[in-house]
């Protein structure tokens, strides 16, 4: 048994909670070097007092502060800013950075992670929405391993030939089948979806999670990225990619072989499945979750998606037919979307409206280069804050 040394970006969320979790059931095979938050102090204050990292990292002075004396007398050094979030992805005696930020502001530390050839374990879908031709070749070049944690994209990899090389076609892949649960507003009468509120759109009906993440489940904006996600993940191509709606939640996704069979992952819907799949990889751990009991669920059920009523999901496969800067400007221009609509500022169909202006009215940026992409970031953001009323 090999013993892990961890970083754990965005310790503080729900995946990092439950990589906490996972790791706390194997003191004897990880030990946490180094863990990251935003703004839950006192929460980062105690993982900290519990697992007992070599440094905690925080993003402002402010709070580093704050941090710094609630961890008086311990061992754990606090840093401060994205260069920190970067070096300690990057620390020789780290080999698994779990990247568990949410949004763009992931991409800087999980690509440092690949540039120093770590085992990547990628929850953040955004680093390669944004910016997936950059991330793939740095994984390549420094033989980082990634690993996706973002279930759909664990149960494919699950599926997939031991040691894919990126080469659907000589495996025998004919396409990639990604479940989607249909989120919240499923079966919801399409005309009463203008009124929805953000508290009904966080309420997942199976899976708990972020707010943003939430949202994006609920318009199926998150199915949209994790389309673009397993493009770059498995090197398939948008029409070798097909959602397919399961409400359960229990197959997490599937692959289509040329001979007709169908390989599944099927599990309860909890996070630290995946999570402890690709912790112990190749090894299998117990990760406390709940044995599937089939029977008692009953049914499997599964249709295709309603591109009406979630006109996110199509927009995500224009960008991705797009290419170049369209997928980044996608997903800046939804994160100003869901920010606003979580703060009562824009009106949930507002999010979609939102996302097609701005990639309409963005459609020439330059992808060359990742300060392009960062660029078209920034536009987007510009792009859709115009739109969006100041409160
Ligand atoms: P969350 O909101 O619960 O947690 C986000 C974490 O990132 C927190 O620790 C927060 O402190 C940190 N963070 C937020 N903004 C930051 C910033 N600007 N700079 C540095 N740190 C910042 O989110 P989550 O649900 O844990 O999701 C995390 C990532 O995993 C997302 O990219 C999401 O799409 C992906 N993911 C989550 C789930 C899930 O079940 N929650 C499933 C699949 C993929
Ligand atoms: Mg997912």
């Amino acid at each position: 048994m090999t013993l892990r040394n961890l970083t754990i970006l965005g310790a503080t969320g729900t995946i990092g909670v439950n990589t906490l979790d996972v790791v706390a059931r194997h003191p004897d095979r990880f030990r946490v070097i180094a863990l990251s938050g935003q703004n839950q102090v006192a929460k980062l204050a105690q993982q900290c007092r519990q697992f007992q990292p070599r440094y905690a990292v925080v993003l402002d002075a402010g709070k580093a502060k704050e941090l710094d004396s609630l961890l008086a007398g311990t061992g754990t050094e606090v840093l401060v800013g994205m260069e920190a979030l970067e070096w300690v992805s990057a620390l020789p005696e780290v080999d698994s950075v779990m990247a568990a930020i949410v949004g763009a502001a992931g991409l800087r530390p999980a690509l440092a992670a690949a540039r120093a050839g770590k085992r990547v374990l990628l929850a953040n879908k955004e680093t390669l929405v944004m910016a997936g031709r950059f991330f793939m070749q740095a994984v390549q070049e420094h033989r980082a391993t990634l690993l996706p944690i973002d279930s759909e994209h664990n149960a494919v990899f699950q599926s997939m030939p031991a040691g894919y090389d990126g080469n659907l076609a000589g495996h025998g892949v004919r396409r990639i089948l990604l479940t989607a649960s249909g989120g919240p507003f499923r079966t919801r009468a399409v005309e009463t979806l203008k009124d929805v509120t953000p508290e009904q759109a966080v309420a997942h009906p199976n899976w708990v999670m972020g707010k943003k993440i939430s949202v994006d489940s609920a318009t199926m904006m998150n199915k949209g990225l994790e389309v673009i996600e397993a493009r770059w993940l498995f090197n398939a191509r948008p029409e070798q990619i097909e959602v397919v709606i399961h409400p359960q939640s229990i197959v997490h996704s599937m692959v289509e072989y040329l001979d007709g069979s169908v390989l599944a992952q099927l599990s309860n819907p909890d996070m630290r499945t995946p999570i402890a799949h690709s912790l112990a990889y190749p090894d299998r751990i117990e990760a406390g979750v709940n044995w599937l009991d089939l029977a008692k669920i009953g049914g499997l059920t599964f249709e295709a998606p309603d591109f009406a009523r979630f006109p996110c999901l199509k927009l995500a496969y224009h960008a991705l037919e797009a290419g170049g800067a369209a997928p980044a400007i996608l997903n800046a221009a939804n994160e100003e979307a869901v920010a606003a609509f979580l703060d009562h500022r824009l009106p949930y169909l507002g999010i979609a409206a939102t996302l097609e202006t701005v990639l309409e009215g963005l459609s020439d940026l330059a992808a060359e280069s990742l300060d392009d992409l960062m660029e078209a970031d920034a536009a987007a953001r510009r792009a859709a804050r115009a739109l969006i009323p100041a409160s």
